[in-house]
C-alpha cells in the first residue's frame, strides 16, 4: 500500500462472506485489506447456528480438523407445535457424513478470520466503515473513523443492513415484510444431560426446526441446536408481523420455553447467553443490483439466503468467493468497470445460489398471504389426526377418519381449499420445474 493508503481490494465486515472474499484474493497473491467493525470477527455475530460442510470446505479444506466446531449434526427434527399437542418427525443419519457442524460464531468467525491472516489478508478490526469514497461514478476506496482507504475494488460484506449499498443506490431500505427479527437464547445444560434428552453420542449433534406455536398463523419458525453443552433455542419472525400485531418477540420466546414438549428439553438449564439479529427473507425478487464500477456486495447485505432451508453462512461463503475471483480477473485485466464486474453476476447465476433462490421465489409472497392457513389451519390438522390415529375409543375407526374428514373440508371454505391447493401446486412447479 503507498501513502494514499492504496491497496488493490478492500472488503468491508469480517462474517462468513467478508472472509471468504478476502482469503480468495489474497491467495491469488493480490493485495487485500479487510475491515470490521467488531473488536474481533464473529464478536458482532450471531446465528442458530450450523454451518455446512460441502461449501465451508470449498474456502477452508481442512476446517473439520483444525476450526473450533460443536456437534455434527447427524439429526433432523421437524416437530409441529400447538397450544396443548405436538407431532415431530425426525430424520437421522447414522453413516459417517457430515452435512453441517453447529458453531458458536464469535469463535467460529475468529478462527476464519486467523485463517485469512495466515493466507496474507490485513485484518483491521474495531474499524467502522462510514461511507465509500465515490469518484466519477466509481467507488474508489472508503472514508472510516480514523483515516481513508482507497482500492481498485471494493467488496461490501457489511451485512443485512449495509448502509454502504445504500448509499450508493445499490438498495433501499428493507420492506418489514422482507426481513425477520432472530432472537435467541444459549442455555447451558451440559454434556450428558444434551446426550441423553436428545439421544446422541458425544459429538453428534440435533437441529430442530419448529412450526407453529408460539407463532400459530404468522410468519415465523422456532429452532432449537444442539452445541457441545448448551443448547440454543431461538425463533424468527417476519417484522411486519411483529409491528401488526404489536407482538414482543422476548415473550414468544419465553412462551416457547414453557412449552410442554420443549420445556423437559432445557429444563434447569442456565441462560448463558441472549442475543438478536435481523435476516433477509425478500428471496430472489429482493436481491438488489450486486456490483457497479469499482464495488460488489455478498451475503447477507446482498440478500442471499434461503430462509425455508436455514442457509445463509453457505451463500454468503460462496458468493464472497466469487467476488474474490471476480476481484482477481478484473486485477489481472486492469480494468473495474461494471462490465467487467459483472462476472461476479454470473458466476452467481450459473451457482446453486440464484438457481435455488428462483425455485423458491413464491414462497414468500404466497406464505403472507396464506399464513393463517399453511402455518395455523393445516398444522392444527396434522396434530388433529394423529390424536385421532392415535386415540382408542368405542368408536369405529371408519367412522373416526370420516368424521376427520368431513370436519377437514367444512371447517375450511371449499373455496380457501382450492386456492391452498393451487398454491402449494405453484410452489411445487416453481421448485420442480
Ligand atoms: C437467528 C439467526 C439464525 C440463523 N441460522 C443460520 C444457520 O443455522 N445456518 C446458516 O447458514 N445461516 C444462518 N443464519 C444466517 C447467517 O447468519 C447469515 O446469512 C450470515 O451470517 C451472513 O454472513 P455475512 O458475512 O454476509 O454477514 P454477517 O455475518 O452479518 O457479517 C457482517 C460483518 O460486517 C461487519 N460490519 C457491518 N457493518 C460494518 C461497517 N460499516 N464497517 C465495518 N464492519 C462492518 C459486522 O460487524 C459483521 O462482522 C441465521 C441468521 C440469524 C439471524
Amino acid at each position: 500500500m503507498d501513502n494514499k493508503n492504496k491497496t488493490q481490494v478492500i472488503v468491508v465486515g469480517a462474517g462468513p462472506a467478508g472472509i471468504s472474499a478476502a482469503i480468495t484474493v489474497a491467495k491469488a497473491g493480490k493485495e487485500v485489506i479487510l475491515i470490521e467493525r467488531g473488536n474481533f470477527s464473529g464478536s458482532k455475530n450471531m446465528f442458530g447456528g450450523a454451518i455446512y460442510t460441502q461449501p465451508t470446505k470449498e474456502i477452508f479444506p481442512d476446517f473439520e480438523t483444525s476450526a473450533p466446531l460443536e456437534r455434527n449434526n447427524i439429526k433432523h427434527n421437524y416437530t409441529i407445535l400447538t397450544e396443548d399437542e405436538s407431532t415431530s418427525i425426525t430424520y437421522r443419519d447414522n453413516t459417517e457424513h457430515s452435512n453441517s457442524y453447529t458453531v458458536i460464531r464469535s469463535k467460529f468467525d475468529r478462527w476464519m478470520s486467523e485463517e485469512a491472516k495466515k493466507a496474507g489478508v490485513i485484518l483491521v478490526t474495531q474499524t467502522v466503515v462510514r461511507e465509500l469514497i465515490v469518484e466519477n461514478k466509481k467507488v474508489v476506496g472508503v472514508k472510516t473513523e480514523l483515516e481513508d482507504y482507497y482500492a481498485d475494488i471494493v467488496i461490501l460484506a457489511d451485512g443485512v443492513n449495509s448502509l454502504l449499498a445504500k448509499q450508493i443506490g445499490l438498495r433501499k431500505d428493507f420492506d418489514p415484510k422482507d426481513v425477520a427479527l432472530g432472537i435467541k437464547e444459549v442455555i447451558k445444560i451440559g454434556k450428558d444431560k444434551i446426550n441423553e434428552r436428545f439421544n446422541l453420542k458425544d459429538n453428534e449433534g440435533c437441529i430442530t426446526e419448529i412450526f407453529g406455536y408460539p407463532m400459530l398463523g404468522q410468519l415465523g419458525l422456532g429452532f432449537m441446536y444442539t452445541n457441545k453443552d448448551t443448547i440454543t433455542l431461538g425463533l424468527g419472525i417476519t417484522l411486519s408481523e411483529l409491528i401488526s400485531h404489536k407482538i414482543k418477540p422476548y415473550e414468544l420466546l419465553d412462551k416457547l420455553k414453557e412449552h410442554k414438549t420443549i420445556a423437559p428439553l432445557i429444563e434447569d438449564g442456565e441462560l448463558i447467553e441472549y442475543s438478536a439479529h435481523l435476516i433477509p427473507e425478500g428471496g430472489y425478487k429482493k436481491v438488489p443490483k450486486l456490483y457497479d464500477n469499482g464495488v460488489m456486495i455478498v451475503g447477507d447485505s446482498a440478500s442471499l439466503v434461503n430462509n425455508l432451508h436455514w442457509e445463509g453462512t453457505n451463500l454468503a461463503m460462496l458468493s464472497g468467493k466469487f467476488a474474490g475471483e471476480t476481484a482477481i480477473f478484473s486485477l489481472d485485466k486492469n480494468d473495474f468497470s461494471k462490465k467487467t464486474l459483472s462476472l461476479y453476476k454470473k458466476k452467481l447465476d450459473k451457482s446453486f445460489i440464484m438457481k435455488d433462490l428462483k425455485s423458491y421465489k413464491d414462497l414468500m409472497p404466497i406464505m403472507h398471504k396464506q399464513s393463517k392457513s399453511f402455518l395455523d389451519y393445516y398444522l392444527r390438522k396434522i396434530n388433529k389426526f394423529f390424536k385421532m390415529f392415535t386415540e382408542t375409543n368405542s368408536i369405529s375407526k371408519r367412522n373416526n377418519f370420516h368424521k376427520f374428514i368431513f370436519e377437514t373440508i367444512t371447517e375450511r371454505n371449499i373455496f380457501e381449499l382450492l386456492k391452498d391447493g393451487l398454491h402449494i401446486i405453484k410452489l411445487l412447479w416453481g421448485i420442480l420445474k
